[in-house]
């Protein structure tokens, strides 16, 4: 019988491709998975440090899992991702049931590795790959044509690491310095995924149109060769950086049916002061012009954002100029954080002088706010007839299936002989929450369309 891995994900959608990259290189070895970490002979715990108190949560879920090294003391558990590669051997130090701990860069040495612990070691390995160029094929020569698809969708990481250096974020650490892949590297394996089944991809970076292959191969050139690639439906980023995004990627957008009409395009911050502060390099008019253009070349576009209230420093009228952009801008879907410091960042040295009372005030009224956005939009897709692509069945409604608009927004649909993969056309009949509720309609056949 095969020995069942188990594996925890934490966080972002980094990291659940980074868990796709375990589970096929664990699959390589003969591991099965289970859903149930007591059934399991390997534990991993895949770990975010971008959100609060990630830390906490590593060590509690630790703490939970424990009883299945007592049960089994053959049992491995591993702990990757960001809070590894930052806290790296205090882990070991910290919790005794963990044998292994290793960086975002070592996970496609998880084999050597397990064999390490197997040979009576407890290890830690949070090296970095060598960064001796910009242009770096990270992902190993044997996984570039063998990614893994999820039902219909697929991850490819076209860059890893960021150069940005927000003061808020840990990312720059526990991720090092920005590569990026060569951009042949990056088609052969949106190729292959797709004859692998894939009718959406999700281009992937910490800053993801910082990509650059060569001066003149840039993340438009990149997104261009993509989007003609034969029998790919939809194309998708993220996390796009404001101040790398342009008018040309507006215009590409809406040139191309296969790039989605979806940007998270986060502005953490309406107020300059607090921008400079954040070290986010441009000004709330710069992102705003931006979005009027892009607006304005594909108006069904739907935007989301990540936003910190209680930044040090933040002042009442700082706030209201993040309420100013929310306004303005007209999100689908917002991500606000209340900010709190995190250790090893350069905001952690700033005094954090926003009292909690008014940082949970700011962060109620934004919450209040959009919510008052959201329910207008949602109202506006009443009629309104998008495309779905079928990605799961409904999990409590029988005959209901759900789907994503190419606008990313969630929809169900009742009809039960649709099967995932289907793309179909759906008029919008209500709303519920952020889901939409839509009725298939019969698409014209090409001769009468
Ligand atoms: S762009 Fe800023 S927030 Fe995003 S990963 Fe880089 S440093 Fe962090």
């Amino acid at each position: 019988m095969k020995p069942k891995a188990y594996i925890k994900t934490f966080g972002c959608q980094m990291n659940e491709h980074d868990t796709f990259q375990m589970r096929n290189v664990l699959e390589a070895e003969g591991y099965d998975f289970t859903d149930a970490a007591e059934d399991a002979a390997l534990i991993l715990l895949n770990t975010c440090s971008v959100r609060q108190n990630p830390e906490n949560k590593v060590y509690s879920f630790l703490g939970q899992i424990r009883e299945c090294k007592q049960a089994n003391p053959e049992v491995i558990i591993g702990v990757g991702g960001c809070v590894a590669q930052q806290e790296g051997k205090t882990i070991l130090k910290r919790e005794k049931s963990v044998d292994l701990v290793f960086g975002p860069d070592t996970l496609f040495r998880l084999p050597e590795m397990l064999e390490e612990v197997k040979g009576g070691a407890r290890v830690c390995h949070t090296e970095w790959m060598p960064r001796e160029r910009k242009i770096q094929n990270f992902i190993p020569e044997r996984w570039v044509e063998h990614g893994h698809v999820e039902g219909v969708k697929a991850y490819i990481s076209i860059t890893k690491g960021c150069n940005n250096m927000c003061t808020f974020c840990i990312v720059p650490t526990t991720r090092g310095r920005e590569v990026s892949r060569e951009h042949d590297n990056i088609l052969r394996e949106a190729r292959a995924l797709v004859e692998r089944g894939a009718k959406e991809i999700w281009l992937l970076g910490q800053n993801v149109n910082s990509y650059r292959s060569s001066a003149e191969y840039r993340f438009y050139e990149l997104l261009d060769e993509l989007s003609q690639i034969e029998g790919l439906h939809r194309i998708r980023f993220t996390s796009p950086h404001p101040k790398d995004w342009n008018n040309a990627l507006s215009d590409l957008m809406a040139s191309r049916k296969n790039i989605c009409n979806q940007l998270h395009l986060p502005f953490q911050a309406g107020s300059d002061r607090i921008l400079e502060a954040m070290r986010r390099n441009h000004t709330l008019d710069e992102y705003l012009e931006k979005v009027a253009y892009l607006q304005a070349a594909v108006p069904t576009v739907e935007l989301s954002t990540d936003l910190i209230v209680g930044f040090p420093g933040e002042s009442d009228e700082d706030f209201e100029r993040t309420l100013h952009c929310l306004r303005t801008v007209g999100f689908s879907q917002i991500f606000p954080f209340k900010y709190s410091q995190r250790p090893g960042t350069p905001a952690a040295a700033m005094e954090d002088d926003v009292p909690r009372e008014a940082k949970e005030e700011r962060l109620a009224r934004v919450i209040a706010l959009q919510d008052e956005i959201t329910a207008a939009r949602q109202e506006t897709y009443v009629g309104r007839v998008e495309e779905v692509l079928i990605d799961g069945a409904h999990s409590r409604m029988r005959n209901f299936m759900n789907g994503r608009t190419d606008g990313y927004k969630p929809i169900t649909i009742e009809d039960p002989t649709l099967e995932i993969g289907d793309i179909v056309q759906a008029r919008v009949v209500s709303h519920r929450g952020h889901w939409l509720i839509g009725e298939r309609i019969e698409t014209p056949s090409p001769a009468l369309a």
